[in-house]
């Protein structure tokens, strides 16, 4: 049987990958999206934050199919419960609000929905889609292009493809197939873990808690999902503490100043995962491949957000595909360094400030100096005039 053949392969359909293979496929170019679950977006590991403008640079309606709840600012606490309160509604009432003329300034998504949505688009934009197809590795070949060695449903299959896109997320495998540095250090991989629970009011705002008390290397979060839910979470640095982030999260919602609060919830949930809050990758690009998302730390490395870079790094990447494989452009010998530039200029060169300001807060050894500096640097990157606000 003759091995089907595509321009683009595309590993990992979460946001990075789905969001590539629809701007590929709308550009005309055979495309294949593949995802090893059968279900996306499952188990969930995300809060699901995001901005409407970056919905909107990425052309995706907001939609009540895949949105929990309408987000309108942020408060953000120190450790004592001090707090900067940036609410739209009421900074800029003409723009944002629930009323006629008025817009959310960004919502709480479910992943689940959020994922399959975006597939959904990659599909009808012309992608061919494959769930519960696993990405086993690559092969560059003769004649420019490469194979990709796939198992579909416990069947293993070979692809032909000029180029293929790793967006396989947090633990990726595609970087490591061509020899990429992808190595996270612990010091830079924060332990996440959230609650769903009812019971716990909320106003419309996400609401950011720093201090090294409740939250050692990140932060604690209470995010309104909606119905009379929320999300209570927190991330932790392991180097940091010699405590689970469960032990944290215990610990916030019990003996913090928001224990009252929190006294009568319900955990209906419970979700974790890990966040990179690392720098881009040096090199994202190999021989007929590059990466996009997670896979390439395309994180913000203060708050942790991933969504809005990774829909974002998508359209930059199916834009750089487009035109390198239209021009028949080379796919060896560092020639996709191109796609790093690209994607520098439009994001990373800020991602790479951010994490600048990251590593100097975190190097400060004097925890009381640090905690001010976290708290300050959150309550000015989600001020309205933050340098920072597109990311
Ligand atoms: C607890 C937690 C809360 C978070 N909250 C937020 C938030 O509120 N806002 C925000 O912006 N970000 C948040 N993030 C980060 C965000 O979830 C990620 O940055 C985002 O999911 C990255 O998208 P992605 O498409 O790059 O990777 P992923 O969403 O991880 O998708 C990768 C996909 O690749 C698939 N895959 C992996 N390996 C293979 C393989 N070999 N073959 C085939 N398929 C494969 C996986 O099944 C998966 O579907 C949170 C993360 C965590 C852990």
């Amino acid at each position: 049987m003759p091995q089907p053949e595509y321009d683009v392969v595309i590993i990992g359909a979460g946001p990075a990958g789905s969001t590539t293979a629809r701007f590929t496929a709308a550009a005309g170019l055979r495309t294949l999206l593949v995802d090893k679950r059968q279900e996306l977006g499952a188990p969930i590991q995300c809060s699901g934050a995001i901005s409407r403008h970056a919905l909107e640079d990425v052309g995706i309606v907001p939609d009540d199919e895949f949105i929990h709840e309408a987000i309108y600012g942020f408060a953000i606490y120190d450790q004592t419960g001090e707090r900067h309160v940036h609410d739209y509604r009421s900074l800029k009432p003409d723009e944002y609000g629930s009323g006629p003329g008025r817009k959310p300034l960004g919502y709480v998504v479910d992943r689940r929905r959020f994922d399959r949505y975006l597939l959904t688009q990659a599909e009808r934009a012309g992608a061919d889609t494959w769930l519960k197809t696993e990405g086993r590795g690559y092969t560059p070949t003769d004649d420019g292009g490469c194979t990709v060695h796939l198992r579909r449903y416990n069947q293993d299959i070979d692809v032909r493809a000029r180029l293929l896109v790793g967006a396989d997320g947090l633990q990726s495998q595609v970087g490591k197939w061509a020899g990429l540095q992808t190595h996270i250090k612990i010091t830079e991989l924060a332990g996440c873990l959230q609650f769903i629970v009812d019971r716990v009011e909320t106003e419309g705002l996400l609401e950011i808690v720093t201090g090294h008390e409740w939250a050692p290397g990140g932060y604690a979060w209470v995010f309104p999902k909606g119905h009379g839910y929320a999300e209570i979470g927190l991330g932790v640095i392991a180097t940091m503490t010699d405590k689970p982030a469960r032990w944290h999260l215990d610990k916030f919602m019990t003996q913090s100043f928001f224990r009252e609060r929190f006294a009568d919830c319900r955990i209906l949930e419970v979700q974790g995962g890990g966040v990179p809050l690392a720098a881009p990758l040096r090199t994202q690009y190999a021989d007929n491949l590059i990466l996009v998302g997670d896979a390439a730390r395309h994180v913000n490395p203060i708050t942790g957000g991933g969504l809005h870079t990774a829909v974002a790094g998508g359209k930059i990447a199916a834009g750089f595909i487009t035109g390198h494989l239209e021009d028949g452009m080379p796919l060896r010998d560092g020639a996709l360094r191109a796609y790093q530039d690209v994607w520098l200029d439009a994001l990373g060169d800020k991602m790479w400030k951010l994490y600048g300001i990251k590593t100097d807060i975190f190097h400060n050894m004097n925890i009381r100096e640090r905690d001010e500096q976290l708290y300050a640097t959150m309550a000015d990157y989600f001020s309205p005039t933050s340098e920072f606000k597109k990311i």
